[in-house]
């Protein structure tokens, strides 16, 4: 049977139940073993779960692990999407006040910036 250890980094110092292993007065809290047949995950989105038992202990390798993760794969440019944009005029209003009429209903036109979808651009 394949398994992997939890990576967290701190994962065999958190004091649950799960993790006591050892007999007597020999006992330690130990990382969590991830089997492949009960806990493995094949979707996707959740294949980081068959490396670490839960989020926390995902954050803090990665919290540990930043800069060399980083360096796998650096950005060092902005990435750009090209899109088409829509600009619609529209007539808007605001509340004004002054001394005379008090609160007065106040129209202007206003612009709607609206991004297109692909296929309707
Ligand atoms: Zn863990």
């Amino acid at each position: 049977m394949t398994y992997n250890w939890c990576h967290g980094p701190n994962c065999h110092t958190e004091r649950t139940q799960s993790r006591i292993r050892g007999s007597g007065d020999n006992k330690v809290l130990r990382t969590i073993k991830i089997k492949h047949d009960s806990n493995y995950r094949t979707h996707e989105q959740y294949q980081m779960f068959n490396y670490f038992c839960n989020q926390n202990c995902l954050m803090e390798y990665i919290r540990t692990h930043l800069q060399s993760i980083i360096a796998i794969a650096p950005r060092r440019e902005a990435l750009e999407t090209p899109i088409k944009v829509e600009k619609t005029k529209y007539q808007d209003y605001r509340y004004k006040w002054d001394n005379v009429n008090g609160d007065k209903k106040e129209y202007y036109m206003a612009t709607r910036t609206k991004i297109l979808d692909n296929n309707n651009g």
